[in-house]
């Protein structure tokens, strides 16, 4: 890592919350809302995104419900893509696509629209927490179902003893903390 990454990223460690045993006992939940309210280092984080995909092609930045919505689209503006929106089931209105993965009990299922994403159009992934990756590597499925390439896997945290990236291999992941 940089040493302005390095930096970055104790700068953005200072200001995310540890909130213990959310949503359930034994997890430790990433709370970026202080983040979000900073505007300089909420600008920041946007920029080093930005900056890691300039020039790379993307046309479309999907954004995973919720929090993924919030990092997605200011990045999509920063490198004049547009913004796509994936969601829990049954919440958007079109024609759509799905994708299931595995929870600790159970299945979920995330959805996206049909004509979201063009074939051969380059899209990048965004969400802010990377844990077990099973979410980031359903809507990478998503993607390839409609043709199009996914361009980078971008998460604001990776949660790196969850070893996430093992079910996205093979693909670009770009995190700005890891842990
Ligand atoms: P996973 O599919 O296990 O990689 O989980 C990723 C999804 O769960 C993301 O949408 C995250 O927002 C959320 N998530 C998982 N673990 C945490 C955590 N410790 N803190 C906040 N969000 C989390």
């Amino acid at each position: 890592m940089s040493a302005t990454a390095e930096a970055l990223s104790t700068k953005l460690k200072s200001i995310i919350r540890d909130v213990p045993d959310f949503p359930k006992p034994g997890i430790i939940f990433k709370d970026i809302t202080p983040l979000l309210a900073d505007h300089a280092a909420f600008t920041e984080l946007v920029q080093a995104f930005a900056d890691a995909y300039r020039g790379a092609g993307i046309t479309k930045v999907l954004g995973i419900e919720a929090r993924g919505f919030l990092l997605a689209a200011p990045i999509a503006m920063a490198l004049g893509a547009g913004i796509v929106p994936v969601r829990k089931k049954g919440k958007l209105p079109y024609k759509t696509v799905a994708a299931s993965y595995a929870l600790e009990y159970g299945t979920d299922t995330l959805e996206m629209h049909a004509d979201a994403v063009k074939p051969g159009e380059k899209v990048l992934v965004v969400d802010d927490v990377l844990a077990t990756g099973g979410t980031a590597a359903a809507v990478c499925e998503l993607v390839e179902k409609l043709g199009g390439r996914v361009a980078g896997v971008a998460m604001l945290i990776e949660l790196e003893f969850l070893n996430g990236r093992s079910k996205l291999a093979g693909r670009d992941i770009h995190s700005l903390i890891k842990y």
